[in-house]
C-alpha cells in the first residue's frame, strides 16, 4: 500500500528540481489542509485519500508549474469532496488558488462521459472556454493521468467509461497543448482498457523483440553518437519504440500485423542551437538512406501546438526504417510539457498572466496544420468569447452566446419551459433570471403553469436570437387585447361585406350555436385567433354565414307570425263603412288612396292623413312620412284607420332585397314568385359595388300574412340575406 510519506517525499523531491529555493510553507500548510480535510476518506485500493492529492501535485510539479498550480492541484478535490469551501480556502491559500480549485470542480462536476458522441467537439471547447486559467486545465488533466495510474481498483464499468472520456476529451486536449508525454501516457493506459486483446498483443510482440529492438536501438545510437561527437557536436542522442497506442492506431490505420509495419523506432538527438539541428540533420541523411517525402520541417514551421523538431526518416543498415527527431533543449521541453513549459520559463515573472493568455488563445487559434496523420485526433479550440457552455441538471450541454442568462437557457431547452418560467437555480442556488451564465454552470430553471408567460423586458435581457424569436412568437400569439381588437375589426368587416348581423345584436342562444361551430368559447377568442393569425375572418365568417341568414330568417318570420301589427286593431265599428276596405275612423265616405311611399297592405297597422283635396292617404305606420304625425301642428290632419276585416282585394306592395351578387339570382327570385302565383308588377336589380345586390320587386298581395309568406320565401333563395318593405 501507498503511503503518504512516500508520496510526500516524491513530492519534495519533484518541487526542489525546479524550485529548489522557494518558500515551502504555503505548500507544507496546503498538504495538512488537504489531509486533514479528506482524513475520512479512502481511495478505493485501501491508501489514505491524501495520495491522491499528493501525486497530482507531483504530476504539476513535474510539468514545472507554478506555486499556485501545485497548491490547487493539492486542494484540487477539497471543494468537491469535502466541507471545505472557496472562501475558506481563498483567506488561507489566496484566491488565485481558491479559482483553480473552483475550476477544477467545475470540470470534475461536468459529466463528459455521458455525452453522446456529436457533442464532444463541444465539450472539448467547452473544457477550455471554462477554464480561465489555463493550469485549470493542467491540473484537471494531471488528475485525471493518476486516476488512470490507479484505474485498476475502478469497477470494470466506471474503466471503460473513464478511458473512453480519456480517449475522447484528456488525450486530444493533453496533445492540442503540446504534453506529448502525458497525451501517450494517457492513450497507452486508456487502449489496456478499451481493447486489452489489442493492447497485449502490441505488449507482447514488443516483449518477444525487446532484446532484438533494444539491440537494433543500440547499434543506431551508437553510430549517430559517433558521428556527432567526431564533429564537435554537442548532443545527446536516445532511440525509443513508439507508444503502445500510436502502434496500434497504425496497425488499424494501415490494416497491417505489427511485424508488417514499419517505423516503429524513434530517435532524438537533442542539441544545443537551431543550426545545430540543421548540421545533424545533414550528417543523418550522410549516414543512412533518406526515405523520400517523409522529411519535416517544424523548425521553421511548428505545429500548432508549438511543437517544435526537424524529423526525417531513413533506413538503417539492416534494412529497418526508422524516424529520427531532432531540436533544441527548449524544443524537447516544449514538445514534452507544452503550455505547461510556458511557466517554467516563465518562472519568476508571474503576473505577465495576461500576455500568457494572449499566448494560449493564439496558440488555440492557430488551426494551421501541416501533419494531418499526427493531427487525426486533432482539435479545433478556440476560446470561444462569443460561447458560454453551460449544462442541465441531467448533464447534457447547452452552448449559448457569451452573457446569456437562463431566460436564453430556458428557451434554448424548449419554448415551453420559457414561456413558463418563473425563476431559476445556478449551480443549486436561486438567482436573478438576469443573470449572466458562465461556462460550467449547471441551470436549472423553475417553471409553473400558473406562469404569466415572458415579460417585455426579457426581450432587453435575452441575448440569443432564439430567445428572442420565441419570445416574440410567444407575444404574437398571447398579446391578446391588441389581438382581439384587430381580429375583431377583420371579423366585423367581413361580416358587415356580407351583411350579416354582428355578435351582440344576435339572440344568445344564437350566438352560442355560432361559437360552437366555430370552436371557441367566446368572440374575443374567436378574435384574438384571427388577430394572431390562426384564423382568417374570411373563413370564421364561412363557417356560420348559412347558420346566421337561416337562424334570422326564422327569426323574421317568428317576429312577423308573432306581432304582425304595430298596433292592435281597434274592434270593428259595423257602422262604419269601408272604402276600399279600409274604414277611417269618425270620418265617413271619404276618399281613401294608398301612400306610394308605403304600399300598406292589409294587416298592416295604418294611419290616415287629411290631404287637401285628395281625401285620406293610407301610410303605415313605420313610414317615414307619418313623422308629421307627431307634429302637434299636423296632429289634427292625421286620422286614425283600420283595414275592413272583410275585405279581400290585392294590394301593391314593394320589397327590397340584399343579396349577394350571383348568376341567375334575378330568375331564382322570378321563379319563386311565379310558383307562389304572385303577380309580380317589377322586378329589378341594382349591384352595389361590395358584392351586393339589391333587387326590388313590387307585387300584389291580399294581407301583410301572405306578404310576410312571400317574404319568407324569398328569404329561402340562397344568397338573399335580407329584406325591406319599400319605401318609394
Ligand atoms: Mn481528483
Amino acid at each position: 500500500m501507498e503511503t503518504f510519506s512516500e508520496h510526500y517525499a516524491s513530492l519534495e523531491a519533484a518541487l526542489n528540481k525546479y524550485m529548489p529555493d522557494t518558500d515551502r510553507s504555503l505548500i507544507d500548510r496546503a498538504v495538512e489542509y488537504a489531509r486533514e480535510k479528506h482524513k475520512e476518506q479512502k481511495r478505493k485500493d485501501g491508501s489514505p485519500y491524501i495520495i491522491h492529492p499528493l501525486a497530482v501535485a507531483e504530476i504539476v510539479a513535474e510539468m514545472g508549474l507554478d506555486t499556485d498550480a501545485v497548491l490547487g492541484a493539492l486542494l484540487h478535490d477539497c471543494i468537491e469532496d469535502t466541507d471545505a469551501s472557496f472562501d475558506d480556502i481563498a483567506r488561507q491559500f489566496g484566491t488565485t488558488t481558491a479559482e483553480l480549485v473552483e475550476g477544477v470542480t467545475k470540470l470534475t462536476r461536468a459529466n463528459f462521459s455521458s455525452s453522446e458522441e456529436q457533442q464532444m467537439e463541444n465539450l472539448r471547447k467547452m473544457f477550455m472556454a471554462m477554464s480561465k486559467d489555463i493550469r485549470v486545465v493542467l491540473i484537471k488533466i494531471a488528475d485525471r493521468l493518476h486516476n488512470m495510474r490507479t484505474m485498476q481498483y475502478q469497477s470494470p464499468a466506471k474503466q471503460i467509461s473513464k478511458c473512453r472520456e480519456t480517449m475522447d476529451i484528456y488525450a486530444p486536449l493533453a496533445h492540442r497543448l503540446g504534453m506529448q508525454k502525458m497525451k501517450w501516457e494517457l492513450e497507452d493506459i486508456a487502449l489496456r482498457y478499451l481493447d486489452p486483446a489489442g493492447y497485449d498483443d502490441i505488449m507482447s510482440y514488443l516483449r518477444a523483440h525487446k532484446e532484438q529492438d533494444e539491440a537494433f536501438m543500440q547499434t543506431i545510437q551508437e553510430k549517430i553518437t559517433l558521428r556527432l561527437t567526431d564533429m564537435g557536436i554537442h548532443s545527446t542522442t536516445y532511440g525509443r519504440i513508439k507508444h503502445v497506442y500510436s502502434i496500434y492506431r497504425k496497425m488499424a490505420q494501415q490494416d497491417k500485423r505489427m511485424d508488417e509495419l514499419y517505423d516503429i523506432y524513434a530517435f532524438r538527438v537533442v542539441v544545443d542551437t537551431i543550426p545545430d539541428c540543421y548540421n545533424v540533420l545533414g550528417h543523418i541523411h550522410d549516414l543512412f538512406n533518406l526515405v523520400p517525402g517523409r522529411f519535416k520541417d517544424y523548425i521553421s514551421t511548428p505545429k500548432p501546438n508549438m511543437y517544435q523538431s526537424l524529423h526525417t526518416t531513413v533506413i538503417g543498415t539492416q534494412g529497418i526504417p526508422f524516424e529520427v527527431q531532432i531540436r533544441t533543449w527548449q524544443m524537447h521541453e516544449t514538445a514534452e510539457y507544452g503550455i505547461a513549459a510556458h511557466w517554467k520559463y516563465k518562472q519568476g515573472n508571474v503576473g505577465g498572466n495576461e500576455k500568457d493568455f494572449e499566448w494560449v488563445r493564439r496558440l488555440l487559434e492557430s488551426q494551421q496544420d501541416t501533419d494531418a496523420e499526427d493531427y487525426v485526433n486533432s482539435l479545433k479550440i478556440d476560446m470561444f468569447d462569443d460561447e458560454v457552455f453551460v449544462f442541465t441538471p441531467k448533464g447534457k450541454i447547452v452552448s449559448l452566446p457569451a452573457g446569456s442568462t437562463p431566460i436564453d437557457f430556458a428557451y434554448a431547452i424548449h419554448s415551453g419551459v420559457g414561456n413558463s418560467l418563473t425563476g431559476a437555480k445556478v449551480n443549486n442556488r436561486i438567482v436573478n433570471i438576469d443573470t449572466a451564465l458562465e461556462n460550467g454552470d449547471i441551470v436549472e430553471i423553475i417553471t409553473s403553469k400558473s406562469a404569466k408567460g415572458p415579460s417585455r423586458d426579457w426581450l432587453n435581457i435575452c441575448k440569443s436570437n432564439q430567445a428572442r424569436t420565441k419570445i416574440k412568437q410567444w407575444f404574437k400569439k398571447e398579446r391578446r387585447e391588441e389581438n382581439i381588437t384587430h381580429g375583431k375589426a377583420s371579423f366585423e368587416s367581413e361580416m358587415r361585406r356580407l351583411l350579416l348581423p354582428l355578435p351582440g345584436s344576435m339572440e344568445e342562444a344564437l350566438e352560442q350555436t355560432l361559437l360552437r361551430k366555430l370552436a371557441f368559447d367566446s368572440w374575443d377568442d374567436l378574435y384574438a385567433a384571427i388577430g394572431y393569425g390562426g384564423l382568417t375572418a374570411t373563413k370564421a365568417v364561412g363557417r356560420i354565414r348559412d347558420d346566421i341568414t337561416k337562424a334570422v330568417k326564422a327569426q323574421n318570420q317568428e317576429k312577423a307570425n308573432q306581432n304582425p301589427l304595430r298596433t292592435p286593431a281597434e274592434p270593428v265599428k259595423k257602422d262604419r263603412h269601408a272604402v276600399n276596405g279600409v274604414i277611417v275612423e269618425d270620418i265617413d265616405s271619404c276618399m281613401i288612396k294608398f301612400a306610394k311611399c308605403c304600399t300598406p297592405v292589409p294587416g298592416d297597422a295604418i294611419i290616415g292623413f287629411i290631404t287637401k283635396g285628395f281625401g285620406v292617404s293610407i301610410h303605415r305606420v313605420d313610414c317615414p312620412n307619418t313623422i308629421g304625425a307627431h307634429d302637434p301642428q299636423q296632429a289634427a290632419r292625421w286620422v286614425r284607420v283600420r283595414w275592413d276585416q272583410v275585405e279581400e282585394q290585392p294590394f301593391d306592395t314593394t320589397l327590397e332585397l340584399d343579396c349577394i351578387t350571383r348568376d341567375g339570382l334575378l330568375l331564382d327570385l322570378a321563379m319563386v314568385m311565379t310558383t307562389a302565383r304572385v303577380r309580380v308588377k317589377e322586378l329589378s336589380g341594382k349591384d352595389l359595388p361590395d358584392g351586393h345586390s339589391v333587387f326590388t320587386v313590387r307585387f300584389e298581395v291580399r294581407n301583410v300574412t301572405e306578404l310576410e309568406s312571400i317574404r319568407n320565401k324569398l328569404l329561402n333563395i340562397r344568397d338573399v340575406l335580407g329584406s325591406r318593405r319599400g319605401q318609394n
